[in-house]
């Protein structure tokens, strides 16, 4: 999400935010009830009513929202896991909730209870839209829309594509049957890219048998689950793949190496161009001292080369980031990512110990999914 996200209030503690293109969809309600759908049951009513009634009816529906994913938080909680908000966008609401289920069980009942919640929620608005004396009268349609909204709410959640709820309960029950989480990932996340194709032929074929909008905002939330699934699965694969893996166990030691005393011109003549490798390790008589690559080198006007020494630009190591060997890589991940670097020097009581990679990593990650270890 590019546009940042404000936050209005907090509920038991979980911060609730909204991004602006929520406001978007809210308007999009509020002028489809306002505007169309309330003038047509509601006959007699002055206009200013029925605005005032699709604007409530809006923000209700948003409330529903957010008594759903409050279900999903509040029972993440329970089970420790952190949630760091709720978040309002233009396709509903998402709770960021920061670490995976560890058990199956947790991703079962964390997922279901989203959806429990808008099925409970239509059936009290359906409740109250049957009550004498509201049924039929100037606010039963707003609790009749409710209804619909909540349980449509309910049902499109629960198809079992991953990342919906349905596909992570889809997910909680293999990774019971199999006990391999990757695999239940994997097997969730590809329903949920077959519903996502689905839904985009769908849309568009509508669209062009002149359903128009309606075409395309199915197709629209299509692409969103396909891309929200092929996502989510990456990220899974990787934390997966990477668990209990420690720097030390696939840092490489062998480095490349350059004397602090050449210069510019015969490292970038001798060195880089000739093994194309970007990131190299500075020695003075055997001892690493700083590390430098081609970033360092173009602060220097290439006419000064010659008469400028690698020792003079590069980073010396007590400025660099470093890791040491019991780091998990999924922290030094964390670190080349924040930082924006592809190496990392790895450091143990002794000095220089190896460097790390995210290119290596990358590869680590193929090997060892293609062996399914
Ligand atoms: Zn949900």
């Amino acid at each position: 999400m590019l546009i940042r996200n404000y936050r209005i209030f907090s509920l038991f503690g979980i911060p609730i935010e909204i991004n602006p293109t929520w406001l978007f969809t809210l308007a999009f309600f509020v002028y489809i009830l306002g505007g169309e759908l309330y003038p047509d049951a509601l006959e007699d009513e002055p206009a200013w009513f029925l605005w005032a009634l699709a604007f409530v009816s809006g923000l209700l529906f948003f409330a529903s929202i957010i008594v759903h994913e409050l279900a999903h938080s509040l029972v993440a909680q329970r089970y420790g896991i952190p949630v760091r908000a709720i978040t309002l966008f233009m396709l509903g609401g998402v709770s960021q909730i920061t670490k995976e289920a560890k058990r199956p069980l947790v991703e079962f009942v964390t997922a279901i209870v989203g959806p429990l919640t808008s099925f409970l929620l239509a059936a009290i608005f359906v409740g109250l839209a049957l009550t004498p004396g509201i049924h039929g009268g100037r606010i039963g349609i707003m609790f009749e829309f409710l209804f619909v909204m909540n349980l449509s709410l309910g049902v499109v959640n629960m198809a079992p594509g991953f990342p919906l709820d349905g596909g992570r309960v889809l997910r909680g029950i293999v990774w019971w049957i199999t006990g391999n989480a990757v695999r239940a990932t994997r097997i969730a996340a590809r329903v949920g890219q077959v519903i996502a194709f689905v839904m985009i032929l769908y849309g568009l074929m509508q669209f062009f048998r002149g359903a128009g909008f309606n075409g395309l905002w199915i197709a629209f939330i299509g692409w969103f689950l396909l891309s929200a699934s092929r996502e989510s699965y990456a990220q899974m694969v990787i934390s997966e793949g990477l668990r209990g893996l420690r720097v030390g166990d696939v840092m490489s030691r062998d480095f490349p190496v350059v004397d602090a005393h050449s210069n510019l011109q015969t490292f970038a003549e001798e060195n880089l161009t000739r093994t194309g490798r970007r990131f190299w390790v500075v020695t003075l008589n055997g001892q690493p001292e700083g590390i430098i690559t081609p970033n360092e080198m173009s602060a220097v006007t290439r006419n000064r080369w010659p008469y400028t020494t690698v020792a003079d630009v590069m980073r010396p190591l007590d400025a660099t980031h470093t890791v040491n060997p019991n780091t998990p890589v999924t922290e030094a991940l964390e670190v080349m990512a924040s930082q924006d670097l592809n190496q990392l020097p790895v450091m143990n009581e002794h000095g220089l110990a190896g460097l790390i990679s995210r290119s290596h990593i990358l590869q680590l990650i193929q090997t060892r999914a293609e062996l399914h270890l």
